[in-house]
């Protein structure tokens, strides 16, 4: 992990003055921290019964469809408004300024299901908090929370239901 850490790279003041932004892309680019990123990802959940892999959008869908396919699940993808096709549920959530809303297609998950729900960076938490309650109102046998990086001076779980298991690879 100390090798995956040393290529995600720091980018001061973006998207906004003050935010320090975890650059993911310098890890994904290097075939090495991609591999071990896929592989420790899929350790967290081997023998979980995993039948699904919600990812958000869009960095969430990398990390997503890696782990779907180490875990042989299928991904669904959690999209901004008007992005997918067919009939979906919506959940609004509060951002740092403002609202904001995502969508996931409304026969994506089934009672059936154990789900992932997977992004890259867990900031305050409620990007997470609203995918989960989307995930949960269609009622899988169970939910796990998982990310790549967690800023834990944010304390996004806060946002996440007590009882949910959540891991992340690596903590700030
Ligand atoms: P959150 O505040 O947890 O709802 O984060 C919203 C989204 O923005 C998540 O999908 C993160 O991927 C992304 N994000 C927030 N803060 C950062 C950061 N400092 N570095 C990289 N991505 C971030």
């Amino acid at each position: 992990m100390e090798y995956v850490k040393s290529k995600v790279r720091d980018v001061n003041d973006f998207p906004q003055k003050g935010i320090v932004f975890k650059d993911l892309t310098t890890v994904f680019k290097d075939p090495r921290a991609l591999h071990i990123i896929g592989w420790d990802l899929s350790q967290l959940y081997r023998d979980k019964g995993v039948t699904k892999v919600v990812g958000i959008e869009s960095r969430g869908f990398i990390g997503g469809s890696i782990l779907a396919f180490e875990l042989g699940a299928g991904f669904v993808p959690a999209r901004k408004p008007g992005k997918l096709p067919a009939d979906t549920v919506s959940c609004s959530y509060d951002k740092e300024y403002g609202k904001d809303t995502i969508e996931i297609h409304r026969d994506a998950i089934t009672e059936d299901d154990i789900v992932v729900i997977h992004d890259d960076v867990l900031a305050t938490g409620g990007t997470m908090g609203a995918v989960y309650n989307l995930v949960k109102s269609m009622n899988p046998k169970k939910i796990y929370v998982n990310f790549i990086i967690e800023l834990s001076a944010l304390n996004g779980r806060a946002n996440i239901p007590e009882g949910v298991e959540v891991t992340s690879l690596l903590q700030y």
